[in-house]
């Protein structure tokens, strides 16, 4: 049976078109089962008919052309109940409608499954017989089981229009529906309006025959010509992001030309056609070999660094065809779109003609998303539903706050889009003028906004008012390297931080790797990694990686003004924090002891587990300050794993139970005077900022973007306001619930500026 549904499965999915698609399944089906009709019927929602839209055993004329209402006959009936209906003879059933054309009146048996995606029936998979016989629980079952496997497909199918060509041939492409959205996730916020320009790798590695060299050293020499000219391309690109970027990001393509090096991708296709293959099936075979090796890994980060690879050999692949990459024409307002949009076509673009980037696949933690959050370009990523390939030369809308993009836009629509810029741009100017005023209140409230630090540049954070650094997520500069930084180039690192923010605090975190944070030279391969040896189990079982990031956080401190705060991630015992306390002591003592002359720096706990929600009071009551991470705090409170786009929705952070777990930790800091942060998305949301500024919490740290808009409704509200809304907040019973009130709330209050507006 399961082979049987493999094969089916694979024959579906592997279908030119689908089309095509129904026709395999429709005859798979029917030969799998034996019986004498199979059919599929296929919901169109607009008219909420069902379309009979492919068939073996009955009269296949009437494909296409005949559709049922949804409360009409025993397919409606399936649709109607979302479940199956197994009848050994059909035509007695009360609901058995004859549609003359078809020539079902012959058949008895009837097992209709419904094909049910996200809840939403999008069609009817049936099966007939002759025979008066009710098909048997296996059968029953197995269709069941094939229809739950292909309603993805055919969920995609309806997401790209293919299935509506299916309902109306005069509908043409899902691109000439008026606003055809697409749905992706957001990269960076902000919307952008343009035209599409398609990038394709220039080069096709899949087409590249493996053969054998004529002549090895003619091949060596082709070889180094294309490298170098790679090289040479990757150091241009550099150059020309090197106003624009931050080093940290600069550093990648350094990380590309060491990819390059003789160690590296050059020595193994060396190496190849030293053994007598010729130089572009010996670049083939190891870039797939080191892409699948990236592929492979557990951490997502690392597992996009796949792309680069590809890149890099497409890039190679090119000078070695001859085929340099054609000059492509990009218009003003370029929006680049791509299968897997790299860094590398990025930099083939003006900066002032970008104004958005879409990648079909791809992640918030693509290289290409990190890239166009530091240059601010509106981005959707994993927009998996767009048909790339009729969609060049169109014009685009990109959202990146609500990560959608939209084709054929209205004349209405662009319009709206448009004042949405152009509002966004006034708001942004004038929070410009707030960059050196405080959070605080109308009523005198004081909070702290600081800022996250990992991936994105000092200077942007100080630009835009940063008070401090909440969290530096120390584990980013682990991750650019091949083996655990030295003591030395941490202290270097951390020093450049803490020198730009001085006098402010600097928050350094203890490397919180694990989950899915995984360092290429230090795998964790866990069945439930979120579970597991993460964040401070990981370094306290390892004190050698403690002391030495300890001792580099308290070194780079040397003679300067700011305050040192040290923060221990995913703790969930006492004795954790103990041990890891003695282990700063020493460090400490050991850094005095070398002459370094540093304060005793501050000690925190982040309060990421529902564990340490229950013992807050007691750790509040052992250390200088607690941080909450809302991000773990949120997945753990509610189980819902913060990286899986299937159960994205339920991911809430203004779950009331999350809501409660943070007021009880305001409680527990305020009973012992312990100094309370949070540093996880909800800080940099509006409506988050205000109700934890309401609950107490002393500093709100975020990611830069968005500290000034957070900052704006902390000066342009009351906190008796803000707590008044909070104890509203605190009675209700669910996350939408609070949502709309508070959206209400602030747009009452004058505040709906910072409330990203949906296109309507
Ligand atoms: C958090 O969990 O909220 C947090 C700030 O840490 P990270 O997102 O790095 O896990
Ligand atoms: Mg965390």
């Amino acid at each position: 049976m399961l082979n049987t549904l493999r094969s089916i499965v694979q024959d579906v999915v592997g279908a030119a078109s689908f089309r095509a698609a129904l026709d395999i399944l429709v005859h798979d089906v029917r030969g799998a089962l034996g019986t004498e009709v199979c059919s599929v019927y296929l919901m169109n929602r607009a008219q909420d008919r069902l379309l009979f839209a492919a068939n073996e055993g009955l009269n296949t004329d009437s494909v296409g052309q005949i559709s049922l209402a949804v409360n009409q006959g025993l397919v409606g009936l399936v649709a109607e109940r979302a479940e199956p209906i197994n009848l050994n003879n059909a035509t007695v059933h009360p609901r058995f409608y004859l549609i003359p054309e078809i020539g079902e009146e012959a058949f008895h048996a009837f097992l209709g499954v419904p094909v049910i995606h996200h809840r939403q029936v999008l069609g009817v998979l049936v099966v007939q017989q002759r025979e008066r016989r009710k098909f048997d629980e296996s059968e029953e079952a197995f269709l069941v089981t094939l229809s739950a496997r292909l309603a993805t497909e055919v969920a995609h199918a309806d997401a790209t229009g293919e299935m509506e060509g299916l309902f109306d041939s005069d509908t043409g492409s899902v691109l000439e529906r008026p606003d055809a959205m697409f749905k992706g996730v957001g990269g960076t916020p902000g919307i952008g309006i343009g035209i599409a320009v398609v990038v394709q790798p220039p080069a096709n590695l899949e087409a590249v025959a493996d053969k054998a060299s004529d002549d090895v050293t003619t091949e060596l020499q082709v070889l180094d010509r294309a490298l170098n000219m790679v090289r040479d391309d990757i150091r241009r690109i550099s150059e020309q992001f090197a106003a624009s970027l931050p080093p940290e990001e600069l550093a990648l393509f350094d990380v590309y030309l060491h990819m390059l090096d003789e160690n590296a991708l050059a020595g193994d296709i060396r190496e190849r056609v030293q053994k007598g293959s010729w130089a572009q099936g010996a670049l083939k075979q190891v870039i797939y070999e080191h892409v699948q090796r990236f592929e492979d890994m557990e951490d997502p980060y690392l597992r996009e660094r796949g792309a680069d690879v590809k890149d890099l050999g497409l890039r190679v692949l090119a000078y070695l065809q001859d085929i340099r990459a054609k000059k492509t024409h990009f218009p003003d307002s370029t929006i680049l779109v791509g299968e897997e949009v790299t860094a590398g076509m990025l930099a083939d673009i003006p900066t002032d003609k970008l104004k958005g980037i879409v990648s079909v696949r791809g992640s918030v933690t693509s290289h290409v998303a990190i890239l166009a959050q530091s240059l601010d370009i509106p981005a959707v990523m994993g927009a998996v539903d767009l048909p790339i390939l009729s969609i060049d030369n169109r014009p685009l809308i990109v959202d990146g706050f609500y990560g959608e993009v939209f084709c054929n836009a209205s004349a209405q629509t662009v319009k709206q889009f448009q004042e949405l810029i152009a509002s966004e741009q006034e708001f942004s100017e004038e929070l410009e003028e707030l960059k050196e005023l405080k959070g605080v209140t109308l009523d005198g409230w004081r909070v702290g906004l600081w800022v996250n630090i990992g991936l994105t540049g000092i200077g942007r954070s100080l630009d835009r008012g940063a008070e401090g650094i909440g969290l530096f997520r120390t584990e980013i500069p682990f991750m650019t390297k091949e083996r655990f930084p030295s003591e030395e180039e941490q202290r270097v690192i951390y020093r450049e931080h803490m020198v730009a923010f001085e006098p402010k605090p600097v928050t350094m975190r203890t490397l919180d790797v694990g989950g899915d944070k995984a360092l290429s030279y230090f795998p964790i391969n866990e069945e439930n990694p979120f579970l597991g040896w993460r964040g401070i189990r990981v370094t306290l079982d390892h004190p050698e990686i403690f002391m030495v990031q300890a001792r580099a956080m308290l070194k780079a401190n040397e003679g300067l003004k700011g305050d040192l705060r040290i923060m221990l991630p995913m703790i969930t015992s006492i004795s954790e924090v103990e041990e890891a306390m003695a282990l700063v002591a020493r460090a400490h003592r050991e850094v005095l002891e070398e002459g370094v002359d540093v304060k005793q720096p501050q000690v925190g706990v982040m309060i990421e587990v529902p564990a340490a929600v229950y013992q807050a009071r007691r750790l509040a009551g052992m250390v200088d300050f607690l941080a909450v991470g809302s991000n773990d705090l949120t997945q753990y409170m509610l189980a819902v794993d913060r990286n899986n786009p299937r159960v994205a929705d339920l991911y809430q952070e203004t779950h009331p139970a999350v809501l409660c777990a943070l007021r009880e930790v305001a409680k527990a800091a305020s009973a012992e005077h312990t100094y309370l942060g949070i540093c996880g998305e909800l800080a940099g949301n509006p409506i988050g900022a205000v109700l934890l500024m309401a609950m107490g919490y002393h500093v709100l740290s975020m990611n830069s973007t968005n500290l000034p808009k957070v900052k704006w409704v902390i000066r342009n509200i009351k906190r008796s306001d803000a707590r008044r809304m909070l104890a509203r907040v605190l009675r209700m019973d669910t996350p939408q619930e609070v949502q709309r009130f508070m959206r209400q709330q602030l747009l009452d209050a004058g505040l709906g500026r910072v409330l990203p507006t949906h296109h309507e």
